[in-house]
This record gives structure tokens, C-alpha cells and sequence, in this order.
């Protein structure tokens, strides 16, 4: 489930602050954001313990999630004129993969939003610009697999709010509901997420995930069901800090690919769509 207002910007504090944007005071859209200094973004607390962080994305707003001397690789660019903006963010993606392998790196796909804002969610456009994201997140297990860390990296896939329509302002269950899939070593393969699940609780499963402690002032919860305990105990007893991919479509309807008892093998995941409005 997203967050109220289910604007790109206020569900993209929450997602890294893990606080409800009357937690973290980001309302609107605003190129100038003024979070709350009681907030700490999953790139500081990631920072904090000496994980390397990255991020790759397409809309500049989402400078702001970082603070300064947060994120160790940064790549933007704007994609709005290019039909291709997906497909140069994942190679952008890939690049960073394959150089740094970075602990966290976070990849914003704007394609789906911009298709749903021209020609309506769940249009045939849209759906293309759901193909074309999928075509990313290939790319990106390439990447992956090629740079060698397979074996110690994780995907978190999901948006950061639905739509219905051209747009997603109201608080409806269209614009609500959003798609919550994991994927990796560390991630129990076919298992079905029951409990409700919040944007909020992305950034605590990461840390989870990273082995570091969430920051005390996150309000999610790390949905630890979800991982395997391979190696004998929980993600944080690795010896290495593990690679943990962060990848977000701009925006999807309410009826992802993935439907009720339809898993795809090696993914846990889950439909947001209770009646929560975090
Ligand atoms: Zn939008």
C-alpha cells in the first residue's frame, strides 16, 4: 500500500524514511522539498555503516532523498522526450553493477508513469511501458549475474503508487495499491506475503537485508518472513556486505502481473491492496 497523498515525491520520502508524509512533512511534489530533521533516509543509515549507496533515476526531485555525503554514485537523467528513458536508466544501472557493486543502489523507472499520465493507466501504452520496465529489470539481473554478485543480491521491485485514469491525487484503491515483490538468495522462493504490507516497511526489510539496525525512527516493520535464513541464521550474519537492488516502476495499476496465488518461482510478494491508508 502507498502512502496519502500518493504523489511521486511524498510515497518516495516515505518508501526511505519509513514515516507517513505527515511523519516526514513532504506533501506535494515540490522541487524544494523541507522533510522533517527528525527523518533519516535508508541512504544515510546505509552510508552510516559503511555500505556503499547508489542511485539511478530520471526525475530530479529524487536528489532530495539523499542528503549530502549519503549516496557514493549518482546518475540522472532526464527521460521525459525519450522513448527509451527506461533502457538508459538500466544501463546507467548496469554500469554502476558492474564497476562499484554497490550494497545499495536504488533505480527509479519512470516509463510506466509517463505512459499512464499520456494515455491513461491500463492502456495499451501503458502496458507497453510495463514491458519495456520489465525489459529493465532483465537488464539489471544481467548486470548482476555478470558483475559476480548473484549469489549475494537481492531485488525489491515494487511502485510507488497506482494510478486510474491520467493521474493518482485521490486517495482510491486504483491509486493506492501497489505491487511488493522480492527476488534473490536471501528471499524464500514462492512465498506469499499475507500480512498487510506499507511502503513503510521497505526501508527496514533493506537494512534487514544488509545486516544494519533501522533507524530509530522508521515506523515500518522489516518483514522478515520473507527471508530464507540461509547461511544458518538471518541476512545480517553474512560475512560480506551483500548487494541489495532497490528498483521501482514510476507507477502501477491495480492489477500487476502477479495475481493472488500466482507467485512467480523464486519470488515472495504480495498485492497491497487492504483497505490500509498508511
Ligand atoms: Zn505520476
Amino acid at each position: 500500500m502507498s502512502v496519502t497523498p500518493s504523489l511521486t515525491l511524498p510515497a518516495h520520502y516515505s518508501l526511505f524514511t519509513s514515516q507517513k508524509p505527515i511523519g516526514h512533512n513532504v506533501l506535494t511534489n515540490t522541487g524544494r522539498p523541507n522533510p522533517s530533521p527528525s527523518t533519516a533516509s535508508l541512504f544515510e543509515v546505509a552510508k552510516y555503516n559503511g555500505k556503499f549507496t547508489a542511485a539511478v533515476y530520471s526525475w530530479e526531485h529524487l536528489r532530495n532523498l539523499a542528503p549530502p555525503e549519503a549516496l557514493d554514485f549518482v546518475y540522472y537523467l532526464n527521460t521525459l522526450q525519450r522513448p527509451q528513458g527506461d533502457r538508459n536508466i538500466a544501463q546507467a544501472a548496469a554500469d554502476c553493477l558492474a564497476r562499484f557493486k554497490p550494497a545499495l543502489l536504488f533505480v527509479y523507472l519512470e516509463g510506466v508513469d509517463q505512459a499512464g499520465h499520456a494515455s491513461g493507466w491500463m492502456s495499451p501504452a501503458y502496458f507497453d511501458a510495463l514491458a519495456e520496465a520489465d525489459r529493465a529489470v532483465g537488464t539489471l539481473k544481467t548486470a548482476i549475474a555478470d558483475a559476480g554478485i548473484a549469489g549475494a543480491t537481492d531485488i525489491i521491485l515494487h511502485s510507488d503508487h497506482g494510478g486510474s485514469g491520467t493521474h493518482h491525487q485521490e486517495a482510491t484503491p486504483e491509486n493506492l495499491t501497489i505491487p511488493w515483490i522480492a527476488w534473490g538468495p536471501d528471499i524464500r522462493r514462492g512465498f506469499r506475503i499475507e500480512a498487510p504490507v506499507s511502503i513503510l516497511d521497505t526501508a527496514p526489510t533493506i537494512a534487514h537485508l544488509l545486516g544494519i539496525r533501522p533507524h530509530y525512527s522508521w515506523v515500518g516493520r522489516p518483514l522478515s518472513e520473507i527471508v530464507n535464513g540461509r547461511r544458518g541464521g538471518a541476512a545480517a550474519d553474512r560475512p560480506q556486505a551483500a548487494g541489495s537492488v532497490l528498483t521501482l516502476a514510476g507507477a502501477q495499476g491495480p492489477r500487476p502481473k502477479l495475481g493472488p496465488g500466482e507467485s512467480a518461482p523464486g519470488f515472495s510478494g504480495r498485492q497491497m491492496n487492504d483497505s490500509e491508508s498508511a
